[in-house]
């Protein structure tokens, strides 16, 4: 079907925009409404035209935007573009009535905006959403809305980018008309006539006069505020000043002008981009190149934790809040209490916080059904195992779930560590195997590594990918490693760090480094918050495997005077009962400064850019290392995973992007510069082979990407 169709009733156009999945305002898209716009004026039967989306209901779409699929090609530049759309509308001596069957944002809404009449299906969400891709609505969005529903209502709405139910704008000059799913083509078909029989004019709405007492007071309040919430993106505060335009240019295509130069202004930002990489890497990361979106799924209605500790209850009450049954077991009564517990008071201070009624707490609870039997448990259409991370252990319980799961039955792990492909091993179902690597807290934390082992079937997969998105989690997948995507590469990051200190930085130091890039938290902050002895315990079972590998000596140390973070009072900061600010701290200071006079180490000093390149940079090598070995998909999954789950900072866009950013060329000259330092690990520093080849190139991640992408595409056809 073409992507708009051309039907008249009686003296009335109807141009349907039918552009799957959202009636994106692509090329095509365009084309089809300028052709049917010159079709409706060159037929003297036709009296007025009607735009409108395919399929009827406030679930369905009138036009979600630009087109994504055309982000970045030069057909989202090509004319007609959605100004010369608009104004031929504008242009047009029949009157054009929007339709507004459905979801109606960005761009579509800007089109519905330059019609003469607007009607709408009560329930449909109505936006502006470009601030939310570091962009403003850049088709006189930010013109003509403040002067239909007043200044401060379109600036909230522009700003925020947020959706408002249509129902909302009953009454206002938005809609002429409401109408119901069922009723529109009908109320839309009487008001065209009724505009053409009464002789109606053709209201414009960039014509409409706006006044603002104490316009000046407004806007420099709007510009403060939105300073305050912004943080380093620069679209919500354009955003005000291309709204301040709309009120105080002298006519409307001054205002416009104003409109385009902030959009051009916005378009190239640092910030934006990578608000945009995130947009596109998200929806890039739920497509898998050899699993086909019509691949079949199981059936998901009940499910099944093994572990009630500090994963298996986050995990069991994602479960619950998506109205899934779920079984937990344990091996013993007290752990089983206790693990309910937990769960329970976790909802109780969602309750307390308001943001969870006490009814719907007691029916999540009664989705929970505890167990010490594994009987219990055949039914699940899902088992996850949270227990702990020890292969015999796993293997025990991995050997049980064989026996018992009931045939087609998902037997997941939520291992950390731990071959999955041996966990695999233990059952005679490999394909019904997968790894779901939740992040803690579990119930909290949206980022969900989805690990594919050798045998896993792809159906699982499919399955497991929508089920996050059921469990409303955002699912990436990862190949099986040690650590997967985003562990893998933090051990890295976290080994660099202890290098810095030992080389002459502070704690300090390095965690104000990159907390000044925007983490939230730097590497030693971080460490105190998660409990120090994690690690330790890792390391020790490390030592005891490889004796002859370099110790962290001064974590050992910490670690050694019970100086856990946190939780003990003590790390590598001091903390105070009841504050949680770290404070420097003269005992680790005194153990830096042993430790560095032991390794015969003289301490330099180190600028705070060596330090966020080092630590960024640990991260990139590693990552592309992921991408050579196949264990990410593409570099922007590397970026979601880090975004998602390891506060790296948005406006940066992840460690591949950033490096993008930088430029390859510049990125590996600096590893090799880091390879040659004698007190770093110089083998990991050598540029990986996926670096250096994009580096000579001249291509970065995102090309990389780029390229893949499309030859799949080629292989699919
Ligand atoms: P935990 O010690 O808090 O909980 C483990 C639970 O499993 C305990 O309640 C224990 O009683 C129970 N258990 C042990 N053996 C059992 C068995 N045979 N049958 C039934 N129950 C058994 O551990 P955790 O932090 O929840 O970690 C669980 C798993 O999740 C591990 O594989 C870990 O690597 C992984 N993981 C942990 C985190 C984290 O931040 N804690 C993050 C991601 C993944």
């Amino acid at each position: 079907m073409a992507v708009t169709a051309y039907k008249v009733h009686g003296a009335v156009a109807v141009i349907t925009m039918n552009n799957p999945p959202v009636n994106g305002l692509g090329h095509a898209l365009r084309s089809g409404l300028i052709a049917g716009l010159e079709k409706a004026l060159g037929d003297a039967k036709v009296k007025a035209v009607v735009i409108t989306g395919s399929g009827n209901g406030p679930k369905q779409t009138f036009c979600g935007g630009a087109d994504i699929k055309e982000f970045n090609t030069p057909k989202m530049l090509a004319e007609p573009s959605l100004h010369t759309v608009i104004r031929a509308i504008e242009a047009s001596d029949k009157p054009v009535i929007a339709a507004i069957n459905g979801t109606v944002m960005g761009g579509g809404l800007e089109l519905a905006l330059g019609c003469h009449f607007r009607i709408a299906v009560g329930g449909a969400q109505v936006a502006l959403p470009e601030v939310k891709i570091g962009l403003l609505p850049g088709a006189g969005g930010t013109q003509r809305l403040p002067r239909l529903i007043g200044v401060e209502h379109a600036l909230n709405m522009i700003v925020s980018g947020a959706a408002v139910p249509s129902d909302m704008f009953k009454g206002s000059k938005l809609f002429d008309a409401m109408s119901t799913p069922e009723a529109l083509l009908k109320d839309t078909l009487a008001l065209a006539n009724k505009i053409v029989n009464e002789k109606q004019g053709l209201p414009l709405v960039r014509n409409l006069k706006m006044k603002m007492p104490n316009a000046d007071g407004f806007f420099m309040v709007a510009k403060n505020t939105v300073a305050g919430m912004a943080g380093p993106f620069p679209a919500p505060g354009k955003c005000v000043e291309a709204v301040k335009a709309a009120l105080t240019s002298r006519n409307f295509d001054e205002g416009m002008a104003r409109e385009s130069q902030l959009f051009a202004e916005l378009i190239n930002t640092p910030e934006g981009k990578a608000l945009r990489h995130a947009f596109f890497g998200e929806r890039a990361a739920g497509k898998i190149p050899d699993v086909p979106e019509t691949t079949k799924v199981r059936a998901i209605k009940s499910a099944a934790v093994i572990g009630a500790g500090t994963m298996g209850g986050g995990i069991a009450m994602n479960f619950a809040n998506a109205g899934i049954p779920v079984t937990v077991l344990e091996m013993k009564q007290e752990a089983l209490d206790k693990g309910l517990a937990t769960i329970r008071k976790n909802y109780e201070n969602t309750v307390k916080k308001g943001k969870l009624k006490p009814e719907k707490m007691e029916e999540r609870m009664k989705l929970l059904v505890p167990t010490l039997k594994y009987e219990d448990l055949r039914n699940a259409d899902i088992v996850i195992e949270a227990v702990f991370e020890d292969m015999d252990v796993k293997k025990t319980v991995f050997q049980a779930l064989d026996k018992v799961m009931k045939k087609g039955a998902i037997l997941a792990s939520n291992t950390s560590t731990l071959d999955l492909d041996k966990i695999a091993s233990f059952t005679k179902r490999p394909q019904d195997v997968i790894g779901l690597h939740f992040f803690s807290p579990a119930n909290v934390m949206r980022l969900l590594e989805v690990v594919r082992g050798n045998k896993t079937g792809k159906d699982v997969l499919a399955t497991c990918m929508q089920l996050a998105k059921t469990i409303k989690k955002f699912p990436v997948v990862a190949g099986v490693c040690d650590g997967f995507i985003g562990n893998r590469m933090i051990h890295q990051y976290g080994r660099e760090s202890q290098v810095l200190m030992m080389e002459g930085a502070s704690p300090q130091q390095v965690d104000k480094a990159v907390e000044k890039l925007g983490f939230a938290m730097g590497p030693f902050r971080m460490g105190d918050l998660a409990g120090l002895d994690v690690g330790w315990y890792i390391r020790k079972r490390h030592y005891a495997e490889h004796p002859k590998q370099p110790r962290a000596a001064v974590a050992d140390r910490v670690c050694e005077l019970g100086r856990y973070g946190q939780k003990t009072g003590k790390g590598w900061y001091e903390y105070k009962p009841g504050d949680r600010t770290a404070y420097p701290d003269a005992e680790v200071e005194k153990i830096i400064v042993e430790e560095r006079e032991k390794a015969g180490i003289k301490p330099r000093k180190i600028s705070d850019e060596e330090i966020v390149e080092r630590l960024v940079y640990a991260l990139v090598n590693e990552g592309a290392r992921i991408l050579e070995e196949g264990i990410a998909l593409r570099a922007s999954d590397i970026d979601m995973v880090y975004l998602n789950g390891y506060g790296f900072p948005l406006h940066r866009g992840g460690p591949m992007h950033y490096a993008d950013a930088q430029g390859l060329f510049n990125v590996a000259r600096r590893m090799r510069d880091f390879s040659r330092n004698p007190h770093s690990d110089q083998k990991f520093w050598k540029p990986a082979k996926l670096v250096e080849k994009l580096a000579a190139e001249g291509s970065s991640f995102a090309g990389w990407d780029a390229s893949r992408s499309s030859k799949s595409k080629k292989k699919g056809k």
